[in-house]
């Protein structure tokens, strides 16, 4: 079993690159079945799906734009509970437009709530959300439940693949979980 060390904890490989590509593949493809003959606007979260968002994003067939946000809600290794919006879009981005977030994890739900009410109050048609993970055990609002997910995962910290700690570890091809 593959582990690496960060400080000072130690992460196990439980996903593998061919398998997260995987996944991805099949996001993009019920994106592309679902908005078929429409041009959604994505909005990837920055930081944590930049890279979730760049393989997705290439993978859709549709005549669509992308557009990022930054938002904050984790500090060190726990949600805080807080959300801050550190690079918004303006109003007329979002107007009138059928929107899917790209988020790299749903944990809480805490982020997904806020943004898909703020997206709705700056006049969004509709907001769905796209993730790579969701830890179904720890969701707490029901309307973050994501629409399009890579996979189920434990509800346990990860690391690798876009997913920090501390900033380090986004570059790993693979998903490592903390070990208990
Ligand atoms: P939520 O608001 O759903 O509780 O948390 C969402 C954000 O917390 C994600 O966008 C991500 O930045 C961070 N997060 C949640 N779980 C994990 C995790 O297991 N690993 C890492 N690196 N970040 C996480």
């Amino acid at each position: 079993m593959k582990t690496i060390e960060i400080d000072g904890k130690t992460f196990v490989e439980t996903f593998d690159a061919e398998t997260i590509t995987g996944w991805i593949q099949n996001v993009a493809n019920q994106i592309n079945h679902d908005y078929e003959g429409t041009d959604p606007l994505f909005v990837g979260i920055l930081n944590g799906a930049f890279i979730f968002a760049a393989d997705l994003f290439r993978r859709i067939t549709l005549n669509s734009r992308i557009q990022f946000m930054r938002l904050r809600s984790y500090d060190n290794m726990s949600s805080t509970g807080q959300i801050q919006e550190l690079l918004g879009l303006e109003d007329k981005d979002v107007a009138g437009k059928d929107i899917i977030i790209v988020e790299d994890i749903v944990d809480t739900g805490t982020t997904m709530h806020y943004l898909k009410k703020r997206l709705k109050d700056q006049g969004a048609k509709s907001v769905k959300i796209a993730c790579l993970c969701t830890k179904p055990e720890a969701l707490q609002f029901e309307d973050a439940k994501p629409d399009y997910v890579g996979k189920d995962i434990a509800n346990l910290y990860v690391i690798g693949y876009g997913f920090d700690v501390d900033g380090l570890a986004r570059n790993l091809n693979a998903i490592y979980t903390l070990k208990k």
